[in-house]
């Protein structure tokens, strides 16, 4: 066993409360945030993109025609330049679209400001017990439900379409790894009634108490169905909609969580599948669109938590018909394409799990994939 030190950078995010005050310049600094983004934005239709410093220099200018631009966070402005020039160089990468201009209705309402040390040793950003100190803003309370481990870098503050306020502090952290402690390697099979089986015949369900908020939300929508659009008991309705769905998106990010670490640290290698060759046509629109939201976060989650615990993961490209190919001889038993099928026994003589052989199938693809034998 070898213990190694790894830099990584993490996010913390908590609910904060910001008093009257606090809250109309936080909804101030985001709305301004968002006018330079788009101003430059507007700016680069009429000349090419030039450079972040180049349009940062113009920020003085700005402030003079526009007063208002003074009264918020100043590195706030800044950090949503930076946003546009990040927005650039990806469409250059050819990867990304071109950028499109923020909108107050997109469902994303945040402002981004960085951490730095004055001359005099004081810093702009500070966590006192359960306060913490933003530019501008000065102490704001939040729950303070972990402890904030390492160095901060920036911090983020958003706004909720149910109109609670967020933030969520990027550090730099020392995270202690043990590499090579690790050996197992999994296929992981995504699934709409478990939420994924691996190769070695785990069953992992959705949250159970996840089901519960989905059947409330559900009557709750029927509902607003029927009363007349924007009027009090319409609105009310809406913002109680918006509450169920963040409850339920906490529910989700917090099991996807438990479960990537567990997985990478318990593995050196994980075999997932590209979800967009999966068929799961049986499925209505609704339900396919939720599972597909928590498999790509739950994705993600697995690459960066796979680069702290030196886990691979690998993702299969091009997939065959996972569930239909018997993993010990290679057969194809298309009446499995039937999904009702959940057991079946090959030719030869194998039984089979229908997801446990997709899993290992996905596996034993990786491997390939990979030239591991
Ligand atoms: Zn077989």
């Amino acid at each position: 066993m070898i213990k190694k030190f790894k830099p990584i950078n993490k996010a913390y995010k908590f609910r904060i409360y910001p008093n009257q005050e606090q809250q109309e310049l936080i909804d101030k600094t985001i709305g301004c945030s968002r006018f330079i983004y788009n101003e430059f934005l507007t700016k680069t239709k009429e000349e090419n993109y030039q450079s972040y410093t180049k349009y940062s220099r113009q920020l003085p200018q700005l402030k003079k025609e526009y007063e208002w631009l003074k009264e918020v966070d100043s590195i706030a402005l800044q950090q949503s330049l930076k946003d546009l020039d990040r927005a650039f160089k990806n469409f250059f990468s050819g990867k990304y679209n071109y950028p499109k201009f923020k909108s107050k209705k997109s469902a994303r309402q945040s402002y981004r400001t960085q951490k730095f040390i004055r001359s005099s040793g004081s810093t702009n950003i500070e966590i006192k017990d359960n306060y913490i100190k933003l530019p501008k803003l000065s102490w704001v309370k939040f729950v303070k439900s972990k402890k904030v481990k390492g160095k901060i870098n920036n911090v983020t503050v958003s706004k909720s379409r149910a109109g609670k306020y967020y933030i969520s502090i990027n550090v730099r952290q020392i995270l202690k790894t043990v590499v090579n402690n690790n050996q197992g390697e999994l296929g992981l099979d995504l699934g709409i009634k478990d939420f994924l089986t691996t190769s070695n015949g785990e069953h992992i369900e959705n949250p159970g108490h996840l089901s519960k908020y989905q059947d409330k939300l559900a009557k709750l929508q029927r509902r607003l169905a029927r009363k007349e659009e924007g009027s009090n008991n319409w609105k009310k309705l809406k913002k109680k909609i918006a509450k169920v769905h963040e409850k339920i998106k906490n529910i989700r990010k917090d099991f996807l969580h438990k479960l990537s670490t567990r997985l990478t640290k318990e593995n050196q290698l994980l075999v997932i599948e590209d979800l967009n060759v999966k068929g799961m046509l049986k499925n209505s629109k609704l339900a396919k669109h939720i599972s597909d939201c928590a498999w790509n976060m739950f994705t993600t989650m697995l690459k960066y938590k796979g680069e702290w615990y030196d886990c691979i993961v690998h993702k299969v490209d091009m997939f065959f018909a996972s569930s239909q190919t018997c993993n010990v001889c290679g057969t194809k038993n298309p009446k499995v394409k039937d999904l009702s099928v959940r057991t079946w026994t090959c030719s030869c003589g194998a039984a089979h799990n229908r997801d446990i052989n997709a899993g290992k199938n996905l596996l034993k693809q990786g491997k390939l994939d990979l030239g591991i034998r």
